[in-house]
């Protein structure tokens, strides 16, 4: 098989963050982030990549009237209400893009659209969390209508989901199907990366995966074919771009020379390799997070040249 390079970027400005981030702890890295999304978009079109962008439903509306007005009836039954943005939406949120761009995004949804080779995907309509408790697959499958809903009204079809906090039960993955989507990333099969709540997410388990990071804790993570789920295709993920940290430079440099042996060994191989990121994840230290990028590239296409590895999207794998 050919190699394939898949990006994937998971696009929810605060919608991701807001039930352990404030405005006030977060929102700087968030504005950040708006600002390095027309960079990346730069890169990728200069080095022709193509990446799927999981965008938030709740982005593609222009006002608060717009998110409420294509919300689900039946709001999501989480034990611990927090987790709901609609409440928050009722009281909270500004009236449009331009006066609380923390929560509106449609500008840059437009952007990315307008790009060559990028997908839209859906990260559904409100980050919706798969694994907490309380919700069921008919809330999940009423929140994923009203993000077919308000794309459709933009002149978008997904094909492409990434679920929340890689968050997902196989009820969830049918229900995609039923609603025309033809691929979601699955998580690596092995135990640091299998699907967690928020409470299983211990420390141990962070700690780990950040060694895995920089040292082979876990066996490689590219792919030659992707597995089937009750017909829809796991475009798993390889691995989590991490952003540079200004506290631990040296472990940055190692993850990004590991990224690197990794799309090697997959180029190598004819595999798949999936990375991806948070557009927000670049938002702070920006230029060193662009730097981490444009190496990426650079050697993306020096394995297009030298093994023909190709860049897909999600959507085209499947
Ligand atoms: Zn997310």
């Amino acid at each position: 098989m050919v190699a394939k390079l898949v990006i994937s970027l998971d696009f929810e400005l605060m919608w991701g963050v807001r039930d352990h981030r404030t405005d006030q702890s977060y929102g700087d890295a968030v504005l950040g982030g708006r600002k390095a999304i027309p960079e990346m978009l730069k890169r990728f079109s200069e080095s022709q990549v193509k990446a799927t962008w999981a965008t938030v439903g709740l982005l593609f509306a222009r006002t608060r009237d717009e998110m409420l007005g294509y919300a689900p009836l039946k709001e999501p039954g989480y034990i611990n209400s927090e987790l709901s943005p609609y409440e928050f939406i009722r009281s909270g949120v500004g009236a449009n893009e331009r006066e609380d761009p923390l929560h509106f995004g449609r500008s840059l949804v437009d952007q990315i659209a307008n790009t060559e080779g990028q997908e839209l995907a859906t990260h559904t309509y409100s980050h919706y969390y798969c694994l907490e408790p309380g919700q069921t697959v008919e809330d999940f499958s009423a929140d994923i209508e009203s993000a077919s809903a308000i794309a459709g009204d933009a002149g978008h079809t997904f094909k492409s989901i990434v679920f929340p906090r890689n968050q997902m039960m196989d009820d969830h993955v049918t229900c995609c199907r039923e609603h025309g989507i033809t691929a979601f990333r699955g998580n690596p099969p092995t135990y640091l990366y299998r699907p967690r709540s928020g409470k299983e997410n211990t420390l141990a388990v962070r700690g780990l995966r950040l060694l895995d990071g920089v040292f082979p804790v876990s066996s490689s993570l590219s792919y030659n074919a992707p597995a089937v789920q009750d017909g829809v295709v796991d475009v798993r993920a390889s691995r989590f771009l991490r952003p540079w940290n200004p506290k631990m430079p040296l472990y940055s440099k190692f993850h990004v020379q590991r990224v690197k042996a990794e799309m090697e060994h997959a180029a190598r191989c004819g595999d798949t390799y999936h990375l991806w990121w948070h557009p927000h994840n670049m938002g702070r230290n920006m230029e060193q997070n662009l730097k981490q990028l444009d190496d990426v590239l650079a050697k993306f296409r020096t394995l297009r040249d030298q093994f023909g590895m190709e860049s897909v999207t999600m959507a085209e794998l499947a």
